[in-house]
């Protein structure tokens, strides 16, 4: 099966960020300045070493054994359970479609498993750089599951590829919703009703008899059509309103205007998470007190900085945050 979805490369390379770049006449894109303080604090490409570094080890020998009654209900009972166990927060399992592939690839395996590893809401206290090395610290994680996991599935008696970070061609957000991982919500992400939009995404493309997930709805686009937190608090006014939707192969969408979010998210020194962080799905299906006391004592703050004005943005989060 071959991939129909174009891809939007990450880091440095990213033809937009370059395009952008030239319009400024800039010589570099200031979210990658290997000097800057950030830098001095957090090495990026020390992260990036070590999620490629499980790059070769995606794919292995299957073992010619596989279990005696292999039902669908057994083997993603075994999956799920060993999924967990590694140290995702969810999984879920779906056919594989074209959409969900990047163009230039492809796979002769019938099946998607997306694995999803949450990462820690509480980092939104500490700003922006901390959720930046959170999510950087979480892509690891992301790619260690789900090699492991692809290689217990081989041990299992199935073929099975890992995708993640290092690899890149698994287009997360259809092939997630898909897995009945989540809705997508007005900011472009996807809302799982336990870990909100704050989790990183891995994958294994499998020949293994499974379960095949609904999508789960829950009520948040239902939600979207009335609250505009992440449109308001967006910096550069790049989430577009409730009724500017599309729908794509049956799923309604808010498409993100990416050029403006690049304001924000590549052409400063510490990338932007905001449209996530004040989105109310943190908390409010799961109803984790925790993640309650987080978002209160965040969006108050954000709220006291003057949240409601789309061109402000918090310059000294340290000094506003605290
Ligand atoms: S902040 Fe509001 S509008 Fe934005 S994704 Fe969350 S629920 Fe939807
Ligand atoms: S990451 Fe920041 S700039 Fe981009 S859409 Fe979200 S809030 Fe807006």
């Amino acid at each position: 099966m071959k991939g129909i979805t174009q891809h939007r490369f990450g880091g440095p390379n990213d033809p937009l960020a370059q395009q952008i770049m030239r319009e400024k006449g800039l010589s570099e894109i200031p979210l990658y300045r290997t000097d800057s303080p950030k830098a001095q604090k957090f090495d990026l490409n020390a992260c990036m070493a070590r999620w490629m570094a499980y790059t070769p080890h995606r794919d292995g020998p299957v073992n010619p054994q596989q279990p005696q009654g292999a039902d669908p209900a057994h083997i993603s009972a075994l999956i799920r359970a060993r999924g967990l166990e590694l140290g995702a927060g969810d999984l879920g399992f779906a056919d594989l479609t074209p959409v969900m592939i990047n163009t230039g690839h492809e796979f002769h395996l019938p099946r998607i498993i997306s694995v999803l590893v949450a990462e820690d809401y509480g980092k939104v206290l500490q700003g922006a750089l901390a959720v930046e090395e959170e999510a950087f610290e979480v892509y690891v994680e992301c790619a260690r599951v789900s090699t492991e996991l692809a290689a217990y599935i081989r041990e299992l008696g199935f073929a099975a590829i890992a995708d993640h970070n290092g690899t890149g061609e698994i287009q997360a957000i259809p092939a997630m919703y898909a897995c009945g991982l989540g809705e997508l919500g007005k900011h472009g992400s996807l809302i799982h009703a336990r870990f909100g939009a704050s989790f990183r995404p891995g994958f294994v493309i499998t020949d293994a008899p499974l379960d095949l997930a609904l999508p789960d709805i829950f009520g948040v686009q239902d939600t979207c059509m009335n609250c505009r937190l992440c449109e308001q608090n967006c910096p550069p006014s790049a989430i577009r309103s409730s009724g500017d939707f599309v729908v794509t192969e049956g799923v309604k969408r808010w498409q993100v205007d990416i050029p403006r979010c690049y304001e924000a998210s590549r052409f400063r020194d510490e990338y932007c998470h905001i449209c996530v962080d004040v989105c109310p799905y943190q908390h409010k299906v799961n109803r984790d007190p925790e993640r309650i006391a987080i978002y209160k004592s965040f969006m108050k703050k954000r709220k006291q900085a003057g949240y409601r004005t789309p061109a402000w943005f918090i310059e000294d989060e340290e000094k506003v945050l605290g």
